[in-house]
Order: C-alpha cells, then structure tokens, then sequence
C-alpha cells in the first residue's frame, strides 16, 4: 500500500501538462453540437418549428408526423456532426443522468443498412425501470417505466451521441426522475406569476424562473485519489490528519491558477461551448485545490440539465488531464466545503426581471410584490427548504458550523431592510392621498436600482438577496439543482396565488384600488414574515439561539430535516399545485431516507477496513520496529536502558492504546450497524445510522489521526493531506 502512495507521488510529479487545442473563438463555437432554434430553422419546415416554439411557450404537443419531421431532421444534422448512435437522457431519483445508447443503424431485408430514427424513437423509450429507485412506486404500480421528449430542452451531441433530454414516469404516469415535478413546478409558477405580473402590465404572457448556479469543486491529481480508498469509494476522506498548511493563509482565494489546471478548465470550457453551457467565470476558490465555475444564467429547466451535465463532462474531460473532480462537499476535514449557490429569479416574456429595482414608482411597486412575495414564502415553508437541500454528505456543511448553517434565513441588506420596515406603517385599510404620495416618492419611489450591500458577503443567511436576484447558498456542489428548485418555484408560486386572491378580494369586497390592496396586503406579509430576516453576520453560536427564540427550524441532519416533506403542509402544497401527488412524494422519501443509510452504510463499511487493513498493521509494523529498538538498546545498556529508550517506550504504549480504542471503535460500529440493518422502516434505520452508527466515525478516525502523527512517514499507507492538497 505504501508502494501506492510513493507511486501516485512520483506520478504527480513527473505528469506533463496536457497540450489542449483552443484554436477557435468561443463565440464560434457556442452551441455547435446542439440542436438550437438556429439549425431548427436551417433543417425543419416552417410547422414543424413553429411545433417546437409553441411547445416550448405554451406547453403544446407535438403531433406524430410533426415529431417523424424533426426527427429525421435531427438524424441528418446529427449524422453530419459525427453522431452514430441516440440516447434518451434522463435524470433519475440517483440524482446524477442515466443514458442508453442505441445505435442510429439499423439492417433492411436486402442484407443492407441504413440510419434510422424517426418520431417514435424521438418521443418515447422504454427503459427498464427496475433498476432505478423507484420507493415503492413499482410495487403498488405497474413495473415499467418510460422516457419521454422534453422539447423545452435542446437535444445536443456528446462525442458522438445525440442526447435527447426526457422526463421519465412509469406507465401509471408517476414521476420516477427530478425533470418531471421542475417541469410541473416551472408551468404552476409561471401560471401564478403571470397573473400576478399583470397587474403591472397586461402585455405580459410568461413568467420563466432563471437559474444561474455556481459550481464548487476540488480537483485532485487522478493518481493521488486512486491511492485514497474512502475518496475513491465514499468521495470523501474518512480520515487523514490536517495538514500543518491548510488555507489559514487565504492565499488561495482568487489565486493566479496553475497552468495544469487552467489547461484543464480551458479544455473544459471548451467542451462546455460546444455543448451550449454559457459558462463565464473560473477562479480559485477559499481551500487550496478548491475552485468554482460560473455560468451565464439561463431558464431554470435548461440550467439545470446544464448543471448535470456539466457534472458529467467535468469528470470525462478531468480524466484527460489526470485529474479527478471531487464533488463532495466535504472532502477534507479542517479546510472549506463546497456548495452550489442556486441563483434564482423571474423573468418575464416582456424582457423584465421582475426581482429587479426600477426606475419608476410602478415598477418598485411591482419589484416588492416579487420580493416580499418570495419572502413570504421562504418564511412559511422554511423547512421544506431546509429538506430540498438534505442529503448525508450537505450535512458536513450545513450542520456542521460551516456557512451557510442548517437555519433557513433571507439576507436582504440595510437598504430593503429600511423600504420594509417604512412599509410596514402603511395603514390599515385605504391609503390617504397624501400617504400614497410620500409612499411612492420617499419609499417606493426611492429604492435605488443599484443596491449597495447586496453582495456576496453575508454568509450566514442560506437565502439571501443579490441586488436582482435571490441566492440559495445552501445547495450541495454534488446535488442536482432540481430539487431545491421545484421547491422554491412551488412555494412561490402557491404565494403568489395566495396574494393575487387576497389583493383582488380587498378590491371586491373594500372597493379599494389596486395598489391600496397590494401595500396592505404586503404590509401584512412583511409583519408575518419577519422572523425568516437576518441581517447579522454572527458568529454560529449567537445565530443559532437568536433563531430558536424566533422559531426557526435548525434541523442539522438529514433524517429530521426530510422529514419535512412528508408534512401534511407540504402534501398539500404540493397536491393542490399538482406538482407532485402524495404516492409521489412518499416514494420520494422512501428514497431519499434509504439512500442515507446506504451513503452512511458505505462510508462505516471503508472507514472499518482502512482502519483495520491499512492503519492498524501499518502502526503494529512501527511498534515492533521501536520494540526491536528497545530490545537493542536493552543488549547495549542493560538495566540502565530505559535512560535511552524512554521516548520510544511512550511510543509503543501509545501506539498500542490507540490501535484498542480503533478495535474497540470499530467493534462498536459494526454491532450499531448490525442493530441498525435488522429495523424495518426506511426511516427509523436512517435515524439509527445518523445518530448511532456515526458518531463512532469520528473516534475511530480521532484515533488514527494520531497513528499518522506518530508513525513513521515513510510507512504511512495513505495519501497524506499536505499531499492531496498540496501537489500540483
Ligand atoms: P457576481 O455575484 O459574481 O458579481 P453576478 O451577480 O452577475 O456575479 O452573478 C452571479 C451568478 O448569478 C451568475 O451565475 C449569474 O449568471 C447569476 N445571475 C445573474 N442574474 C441572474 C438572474 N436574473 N437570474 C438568475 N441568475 C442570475
Ligand atoms: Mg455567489
């Protein structure tokens, strides 16, 4: 094993940088291996891309001869970039995509070939369903499952496969992927929001929700992560002492990068050109080997499956340069984690940012009915956030004093602060002449359009508001963002609903005007909602108490923080806005909570055999070297020894003491384990992983941690930090 380790290093450090060819504008190259709305002019009729507009505006179908049109067409183009063989792509409940590829070739009677794909094998496959999670859904439901087009989202070549983006539902028409209940979620908001967006401008027809995430990630030299079981196996470290060096110097942060890995990211940015994925901004990020790429932002159901798919060419083109990406968001102890800040906002067909300042009065007002609007909402559902966001490896981060913490909060900075506070005096019932007025020329009139404290530096706030967007921090770098959305586009969209009946009821039955409903009805919702605002930077401690005080939610592991989404509140939202139905939803759960036993599972089972395959036989090899030492030093200066073999006795009793506790540690675990396996529900077996079985991670890893202090390096098995993070 120690062989693997000498080995990786000497590999690192005689790597070449591999050379990458960029000979091409960016500009030149964007989308080229997609199927836009460009060469959807170039290769179908007029009807058949008014088809696909029209299904991408108003959700329309496309019909059968319609679907054989671009499908031939998407054959022709497709064949004339390379592409042999078609995929339907999905993303199941694994959270990452699934393809299968078949080949465009097919054999004629005569004993020749053609390419063949038409509008059948356009619109819907049949994968096997079984060997996705499904939580249940199979059982009580029929067994089979099938993919079908999602014509919102461009199909697109990769290598040489067309890859057509799908929803995948079983036969009884429940969703078994994270596309299908976005999908739902984006038509309900848009539905809601539009509605309520005309009471400012009646042109306005659609509402899209936007996304711009930005990507977090650790690239480690491939060899080096091979030579780590646990990174290999659980995606993180499972143990491993800090390094003397971590990033308590900041010379990380925005840190020129190095020329392996800006080749690597050129060569992926590349890659990402080609595949449409308007990504814009690269730098180093706060730990060493930490970094994060940003893109333009994008419809919200497009972004996400960029978002998986960027995940998936990160790692094919980080092969090519030897690296490995690692998604985790936790994968050293003592240094940052990573996340994916989900940048999210509205945006009409109109051109306008409804989550944007204006110029005007009118449009302020509109600005704060989105934004007190979204407030609202996050209030009343902030633990339906906190659940969207669970998993076993984002509870490293948000559990675990590390910004952003478990407790939902808005950030909105002093300047809105003081616009909702003066909002709030608004009177109860119609407004006087004269209150309107100062209202829309001192309050609403004044809201700058530039917003100076809205920046990136409040960390404490998971959901904070950026000037012209809102920014859910609290997103795992390893999640697919469609979850954490359909979540966020739901509540909002059952709040916008909310408002739109309360305003249009104070217009009916008080015969007010419009915007003396809307302040009231806002001013009614800055009073309920003001607990969700925190505007404070402090310190974990002082938050966390401040927040039980207010009633906030801290749920800081994922079996309690799921929780949430089987509540009666969250069925019913979900129900009433038909995004998802209650089977749904507890298969989801059933799901979710299983995968956390089996992530937890995974990492007990590699923590136990490193422990006792690697560290114990490594440390007993230096015991008896120091026991040999002992033993000659005994020959040479009998009784009088111990003056000279004192260090090295305190040495061996250490050694011994800490191997018994990592034996006794992981008898423990095992038997926790044991007990936990044989109970029945899903659920109550993720409690015990998480609050029984774990705890023993952190003594057995305590232990070992200090083997590695003390054993000779030149014996040390596994890679060390100062290793995995330091070598470039
Ligand atoms: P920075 O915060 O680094 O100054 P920006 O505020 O421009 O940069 O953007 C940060 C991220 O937010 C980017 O991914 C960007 O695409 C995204 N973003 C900007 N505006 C919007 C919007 N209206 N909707 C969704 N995402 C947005
Ligand atoms: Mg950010």
């Amino acid at each position: 094993m120690t062989t693997l380790r000498f080995n990786a290093l000497r590999d690192v450090l005689h790597r070449e940088i591999i050379k990458i060819n960029e000979d091409k504008r960016r500009s030149t190259i964007f989308n080229a291996h997609v199927f836009d709305r460009q060469k959807m002019r170039q290769y179908l009729t007029r009807d058949a891309c008014e088809a696909v507009e029209s299904a991408i505006i108003k959700g329309t179908k496309i019909d059968r001869s319609i679907a054989d049109q671009i499908a031939a067409a998407m054959k022709e183009w497709a064949i004339s970039i390379g592409a042999t063989h078609y995929t339907h792509w999905f993303q199941p409940l694994t959270g990452s995509t699934a393809e299968k590829h078949d080949a465009f070739f097919e054999t004629t009677d005569d004993g020749q070939a053609v390419e063949k794909f038409g509008g059948d094998q356009l619109a819907q496959q049949e994968p096997d369903a079984s060997s996705f999670p499904h939580g249940g859904l199979r059982d009580t439901f029929e067994a089979r499952g099938y993919t079908a087009w999602d014509p919102t989202s461009p199909a697109f070549i990769y290598g040489t496969t067309l890859c057509i983006p799908t929803v995948f539902v079983a036969y009884t028409g429940e969703a078994l992927d994270n596309k299908t209940p976005l999908l739902r979620s984006l038509q309900s908001l848009d539905d809601a929001a539009t509605a309520v967006a005309k009471y400012f401008d009646k042109n306005v027809t659609k509402v899209y929700a936007t996304l711009g995430w930005e990507q977090e990630y650790f690239l480690i030299d491939k060899a080096l992560a091979a030579s780590r079981p646990d990174l290999m196996l659980a995606g993180r470290t499972l143990l491993g002492h800090v390094s003397a060096k971590g990033q308590q110097l900041d010379d990380h942060y925005f840190g020129s990068i190095s020329t392996r890995v800006l080749n690597y990211m050129r060569d992926l940015e590349t890659e990402c050109m080609l595949l449409g994925i308007p990504v814009k901004t690269r730098h180093n990020e706060v730990a060493p080997n930490q970094f994060e790429l940003a893109p333009i932002f994008e419809e919200a159901n497009l972004a996400v499956d960029h978002n998986s798919l960027l995940m998936d060419v990160m790692d094919k083109v980080a092969d090519r340069h030897n690296f490995k990406v690692l998604f985790h968001e936790k994968p050293f102890k003592g240094i940052n984690g990573s996340g994916k800040h989900n940048n999210w906002s509205l945006a009409t067909n109109t051109g306008i940012n409804l989550l944007s300042p204006g110029s005007t009065p009118m449009k302020n007002l509109r600005f704060l009915t989105f934004f007190i609007s979204t407030i609202k909402a996050v209030h009343d559902y902030e633990e339906l956030i906190r659940a969207s966001i669970a998993s076993a490896s984002n509870d490293h981060r948000l559990g675990a004093n590390e910004a952003p913490p478990a407790i939902i909060s808005v950030f909105i900075g002093s300047q809105l602060t003081h616009v909702l506070d003066e909002l709030e005096k608004v009177t109860d019932g119609k407004l006087s002449p004269q209150e309107k007025t100062e209202l829309k020329l001192n309050v609403v009139g004044k809201i700058p359009e530039i917003l100076l404290d809205n920046t990136d530096r409040n960390r404490t706030s998971p959901f904070a508001f950026t000037g012209n967007k809102f920014e859910l921090r609290a997103v795992g770098s390893i999640a697919n963002c469609a979850n954490p959305m359909t979540v966020l586009n739901a509540i909002v969209a059952q709040q916008l609903i909310d408002f739109k009946v309360a305003v249009d009821k104070l217009v009916a039955d008080k015969n007010m005007k419009k915007d003396d409903a809307i302040f009231n009805v806002l001013r009614d919702y800055i009073k309920e909602s003001k607990k969700i605002r925190f505007e404070g930077d402090g310190y974990a401690e002082a938050w966390e108490k401040e927040a039980k005080k207010r009633g906030l939610s801290n749920h800081k592991t994922t079996p309690v923080a799921l929780q949430a989404n089987v509540s009666k509140k969250s069925i019913k939202l979900f129900e009433d806005l038909g995004i998802l139905t209650k089977i749904e939803i507890e298969a989801r759960h059933e799901i979710q909570v299983e995968e956390y036993c089996l992530r937890v599972q995974i990492e007990g089972r590699v923590l136990g055999d490193i422990a006792r395959n690697h560290v114990i036989p490594t440390a007993i090899k230096y015991q008896n070297i120091l026991i040999e030492n002992v033993k000659g030093l005994k020959e040479i200066y009998g009784s009088d020894f111990e003056k000279v073999a004192g260090e090295q006795m305190i040495l061996i009793e250490n050694i011994s003491d800490h191997v018994g506790h990592i034996n006794q540690g992981i008898n423990d675990m095992t038997n926790a384990r044991k007990i936990a396996n044989k109970i029945e529900s899903n659920e109550m077996r993720a409690f015990s992983y998480c609050d029984i079985v774990r705890p023993y991670f952190d003594e057995i890893r305590y232990h070992c941690d200090k083997l590695e202090l003390l054993v000779d390096d030149e014996l040390w098995p596994l890679t060390k930090y100062r290793e995995l993070l330091f070598t470039k």
